[in-house]
């Protein structure tokens, strides 16, 4: 499991569903989608009968094993959805994505959840001279809007925040938080429980058919099944093809003395990401450790999905080898924690939300790495379609996007193992010196329908 867990009790289990019952809302999957959907729903309609299945526990998922960065990305970018939706509806988006942060620190203070918090801002670097340049075309590319409040920083005034070796440059803006995942989702299960919602755990759901979820324990019938099972979702034969499910893997160190933050900096507790193309992204812990991700082992073959968390060695290494080159100050130190976890890719990269009427069948997800806040919008969405609210979130640019399925197996195993090693081999060659992005990440954009 992961390192979040391991420093959080755990309450003791909800009972399994046990025979057929009859709900209003019926989620599936009890991550921060379904616990936010079925937070704003009782919130707005106390009465509602709303029932939640989850296989294992409430924050099993990427909800208790994630990089803990409460950011306010819109998956896939904006400008996917300018020709369609207009610039100032998604300059709006962007305002509500921002605004969102700040609703999980509202809801997390209102309901005594103490998640670690920190808003600190996002902060991104360049260590060679290709993400130099990509880094500054990004910042050229958000300065287009405002909403964003990116600020392009001089290798120096990166060095600054955080003293990485080699850094180039980078940028920084003020809509992130860093949080502690599983003291989230944790606090989130027992806020949606005091309100009224009923948890069953340890149960499995094998099928979402329209106005039915069927276990083996018995079925619940409601006029909505939220599907809520995010990287998941390829289990259930019917979305086999819909979100790719690719695993992320984390290390954490020790907890580091001050004599180290000394050197390093990172008093303003921003998140930490790069520009390589196998990106990384790290968090400074409320007890002083560094959280550290990237991708290990990406993908395995049919849609598989990691046991319980475990990395393998190769992953742990290849972390710990990062972590030295960025900080030569860390070289030895102790890795207290491994684990990775799986999330779901929608083959245009870009996350959705919605609701069919007809068969009550509705969906969040294919957040590609930014569910954290955006699971927080998409809870309030699903909300307002259930309720059928008039809501401006209801027409919000990703409200019933959606997009062709993946390619079968074997083609999909095979072209995601090519994109990692194109990817790879970009960030080898751009770190041995090329100065501008390898064609090789270009060609891997190209076949993967990434950027
Ligand atoms: C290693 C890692 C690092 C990440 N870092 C970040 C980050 O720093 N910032 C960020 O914004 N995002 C990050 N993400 C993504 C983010 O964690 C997810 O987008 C988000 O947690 C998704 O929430 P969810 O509730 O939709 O899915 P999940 O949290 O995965 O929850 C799905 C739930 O459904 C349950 N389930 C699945 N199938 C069934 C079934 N058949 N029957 C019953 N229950 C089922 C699962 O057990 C699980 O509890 C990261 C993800 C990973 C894996």
């Amino acid at each position: 499991m992961s390192f979040w867990w391991s420093q959080v009790e755990r309450a003791a289990p909800r009972p399994a569903l046990d025979g057929s019952i009859e709900a209003d809302v019926c989620i599936v999957g009890a991550g921060y989608t379904g616990l936010w959907t079925a937070y704003y729903l009782k919130r707005a309609q106390p009465a509602l009968r709303v029932v939640m299945l989850e296989q294992r526990f409430a924050g099993y998922g990427a909800s208790g094993r994630n990089g803990g960065w409460l950011a306010n990305s819109i998956t896939g970018g904006r400008e996917q959805y300018v020709a369609r939706h207009g610039r100032a509806a998604v300059a709006r988006f962007q305002q509500l994505a921002n605004e969102t942060v700040d609703e999980v620190i509202r809801v997390a203070a209102a309901e005594g959840i103490d998640a670690d918090i920190h808003k600190g801002g996002e902060f991104t670097i360049a260590t060679d001279a290709a993400q130099l340049g990509r880094l500054r075309a990004f910042a050229d590319a958000e300065r287009q809007w405002p909403e964003s409040g990116v600020q392009l920083l001089t290798a120096r005034e990166a060095a600054a925040r955080i003293d990485v070796a080699g850094v180039q440059g980078g940028v920084w803006h003020p809509h992130t938080a860093r949080i502690h995942p599983a003291k989230l989702v944790g606090g989130l299960r027992d806020a949606v429980l005091r309100l009224g919602v009923e948890l069953f755990e340890g149960t499995h759901v094998e099928s979402i058919e329209p106005h039915h979820a069927l276990t083996r324990r018995g079925v619940v019938t409601a006029p909505v099944v939220v599907r809520a099972t995010e990287g998941f979702t390829a289990g259930f034969p019917r979305f086999h093809r819909e979100w790719m499910p690719l695993n992320s893997s984390l290390v954490v160190t020790a907890p580091l003395p001050e004599s180290v933050w000394a050197e390093i900096g990172w008093q303003g507790r921003e998140t930490l990401g790069d520009m390589a193309h196998a990106y990384m992204y790290a968090q400074r812990t409320a007890d002083d450790r560094i959280a550290f991700g990237g991708r290990g082992k990406p993908y395995r073959y049919g849609s598989g999905i990691d046991a319980d968390g475990r990395t393998p060695a190769a992953t742990v290494a290849e972390l710990g080898a990062l972590i030295e080159r960025f900080w030569p100050v860390l070289r030895g130190v102790r890795l207290d924690h491994a684990w990775s976890g799986v999330l779901g890719v929608p083959r245009d990269w870009s996350a959705t939300v919605g609701l069919d009427r007809a068969s009550g069948l509705a969906w969040a997800g294919g957040y590609v790495g930014t569910g954290v806040a955006s699971s927080n919008l998409a809870g309030r969405t699903l909300a307002d379609l259930i309720l059928e609210r008039d809501s401006e979130l209801v027409t919000l640019p990703w409200v019933g996007h959606r997009v062709r399925k993946w390619e079968p197996e074997p083609l999909r195993w095979v072209a995601v193992q090519a994109l990692y090693a194109l990817y790879h081999a970009a960030d080898r060659a751009e770190a041995n010196g090329r100065p501008t992005t390898s064609p090789l990440a270009r060609l891997a954009d190209l076949v993967s329908g990434h950027r």
